[in-house]
């Protein structure tokens, strides 16, 4: 690995953010911080965290930012983040966007590079399908997953001018299996 990892991986939802940031993270040695991840655990664990999301989750909008992003910086700041890291699902608005560069800036960090996985909607139509058959989750009814696709029109897609301004952003074919997807991101990302 030429340089420590600082990794966004976006994308709209079912077009395999979670799969490629895995795979990213087992190949790097870095942690894959999923903040949808990080939310259904402490809603499973019942946390005070977890009750007070759940709603927020339930119907597919968006926590509210100040505790989102106070949970990723908390979650960044761990001792395994040290070495880099890869964010799946942050930011997801200008707000949390501008709260990552003011961290960044603080802690003297800076992004190397942010992944756009686009696919045709058909493909994320199907992926969506079969991860509501194999995963079973609770926030994959069809008013969750259309309010989470407006959302991700209006909000999040917005943020991708901005890190291409930033000379940042790499756009890539999400439409072969996970193997092809991952060797087409560790190109674009040169390491
Ligand atoms: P995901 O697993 O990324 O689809 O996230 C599942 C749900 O967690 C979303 O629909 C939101 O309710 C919440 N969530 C995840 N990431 C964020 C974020 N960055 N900002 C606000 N809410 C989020």
């Amino acid at each position: 690995m030429k340089e420590k990892m600082r990794l966004i991986v976006m994308g709209p939802q079912g077009v395999g953010k979670g799969v490629q940031s895995e795979e990213l993270a087992r190949i790097y040695g870095i942690p894959h911080i999923s903040t949808g991840d990080i939310f259904r655990k402490n809603i499973a664990e019942k946390t005070d965290l977890g009750k007070r999301v759940s709603s927020y989750i339930e119907k597919g909008e968006l926590v509210p930012d100040e505790v989102t992003s106070a949970m990723v910086f908390e979650r960044l700041s761990q001792p395994d983040a040290q070495k880099g890291w890869i964010l799946d699902g942050y930011p997801r608005n200008a707000k949390q966007s501008a709260d990552l560069d003011e961290w960044l800036q603080k802690n003297g960090e800076e992004l190397s590079s942010v992944i756009l996985l686009d696919a045709d909607g058909d493909v994320i139509a199907q992926r969506i399908q079969k991860r509501i058959r194999e995963e079973g989750r609770s926030d994959d009814k069809p008013e969750a997953i259309a309010e989470r696709l407006a959302i991700y029109a209006r909000e999040t897609k917005p943020l991708t001018d901005y890190y291409l301004q930033k000379g940042l952003l790499k756009k890539i074919n999400a439409e072969g299996d996970v193997e092809q997807v991952t060797e087409a991101i560790q190109e674009a990302i040169g390491n």
